[in-house]
């Protein structure tokens, strides 16, 4: 097969290397692709926008593309790129609004009869601030923007304050609809699932650390490292996980909503259960790291069957090692202002896996040029020792300003 992976951060390095593997693959392209995952598939950079995707595709006689990024999976690529007969491993558009919309989302997941947080939907200041004033903050309450917001569209609010300030910010830059909800305490977890419309496998679980530093109210970032198998779900939580794949996609599959593509289910698990935060239409980055290297079976002719609806019986296998994913990012970030442009030193041979998201070429140098620079994946038999192999490693690289966290896996 003739595939293109589309993207250029560290969870599109873990899929491209993986697909490398594949008996299935005859030549695999990286648009843009960064430097790292040269090593996986031809980098195609500048082929970055749909119109250049489409026609890279054509040109190159492309058999599969598989897109990484919600942004692309938003975009009209899958709709031209089908349109000339190119199978394109995503969800479509229309159903991708359950990550764009959380009010979608929150409907389907009503219609489905899957376990989420109450909600309240306000169209107008005084509904929102009349549910502000009715709350006892006995518990949090949780605002939510409705549209995609970069991680900046939900507040957590411990008290009438809060609440108060996080609604003029939320509906000043988002306007309405807000949705108010109840505050689920628990442990968040990741859940993926590969779809073919009406069929899916479960990939596996993970866990991710958001927050620049241990401290739980500092600042959010895209993410800065992961362990993959969440290590605090049961076997119940496990089938209940399937359950709620099962009545999402036949939900949407009744609507007339197939989903193809990756999904990725954000969870809490409560005192009194499973809910689902929320809905992602792609992998998560850097849980896709964390997870992907674990997959023993052959992801290629899993995303080959997904996209002509050959899904059912089929199976992933998992390695049962546990992997323990770090990232490093540049001083500053998650602020606009950054170090970037400092060259990166890298050691010979890592005993784990390396994958780069902001990283350049210049002057036949690597050097950092994005928030999350890179990231190494260890597996071992525990999560103890995958996270002594990843801290010994990360700590063979160097650049100027580099910082990473020191509690990933603890
Ligand atoms: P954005 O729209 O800004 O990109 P997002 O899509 O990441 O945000 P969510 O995943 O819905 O938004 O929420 C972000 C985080 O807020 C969650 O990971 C969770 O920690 C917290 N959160 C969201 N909803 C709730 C809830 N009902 N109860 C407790 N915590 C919540």
């Amino acid at each position: 097969m003739r595939v293109v992976v589309v993207g250029k951060g560290g969870r599109e390095h873990a899929l491209a290397q993986k697909i490398k593997e594949s008996n299935l693959l005859s030549e695999l392209w990286v648009c843009p692709g960064n430097p790292g995952m040269a090593k996986a598939g031809i980098n195609c950079a500048p082929v970055e926008t749909a119109e250049a995707i489409e026609a890279f595709c054509l040109e190159n006689n492309v058999s599969l593309v598989v897109i990484g990024p919600e942004a692309l999976i938003l975009s009209d690529l899958k709709a031209r790129l089908e349109m000339q007969g190119i199978p394109c491993f995503a969800p479509t558009k229309n159903v991708a609004q359950l990550e764009s919309s959380k009010l979608f989302c929150k409907n389907i997941l009503h219609d489905a009869d899957v376990p989420t947080a109450k909600v309240l939907v306000t169209h107008a200041i005084d509904e929102a601030m009349a549910a502000i004033e009715a709350h006892n903050f006995a518990s949090p309450l949780v605002l939510k923007a409705d549209g995609l917001a970069a991680g900046k569209g939900v507040w957590v609010c411990e008290n009438k304050a809060q609440a108060l300030e996080g609604l003029t910010n939320l509906t000043t830059q988002f306007g309405f609809p807000l949705l108010i909800e109840e505050c689920l305490i628990g442990k968040e977890l990741s859940a993926f699932a590969l779809c073919d419309g009406k069929d899916f496998v479960i990939l596996g679980t993970a866990c991710d650390y958001k927050r620049i530093t241990p401290d739980l109210f500092s600042a959010n970032t895209g993410g800065m490292g992961a362990f993959s198998p969440c290590d605090f779900i049961t076997q119940e939580d496990t089938e209940t996980i399937h359950q709620i794949f099962v009545k999402t996609l036949n939900c949407l599959h009744e609507k007339n909503l197939s989903y193809q593509g990756f999904l990725f289910a954000g969870l809490m698990k409560t005192a009194k259960g499973l809910y689902v935060l929320e809905y992602n239409v792609r992998m998560g980055d850097p849980e896709t790291q964390a997870l992907v290297p674990r997959i023993q079976s052959d992801l290629l002719e899993l995303i080959s069957a997904a996209t002509k609806h050959e899904l059912a019986g089929k199976q992933c296998k998992l390695s049962e090692e546990v992997s323990v994913h770090v990232v490093a990012v540049s001083k500053g970030y998650p602020e606009a202002k950054m170090l970037l442009g400092a060259e990166l030193n890298l050691p010979q041979t890592l005993n784990t896996q390396l994958y780069f998201a902001g990283v350049s070429e210049k002057d036949q140098k690597l050097v950092n040029s994005g928030g999350r620079v890179l990231g190494v994946t260890a597996l071992a038999s525990s999560k103890e020792t995958a996270r002594t192999q990843a801290y010994d490693d990360i700590q063979k690289i160097a650049y100027e300003g580099m910082y990473f966290r020191k509690d990933i896996g603890q």
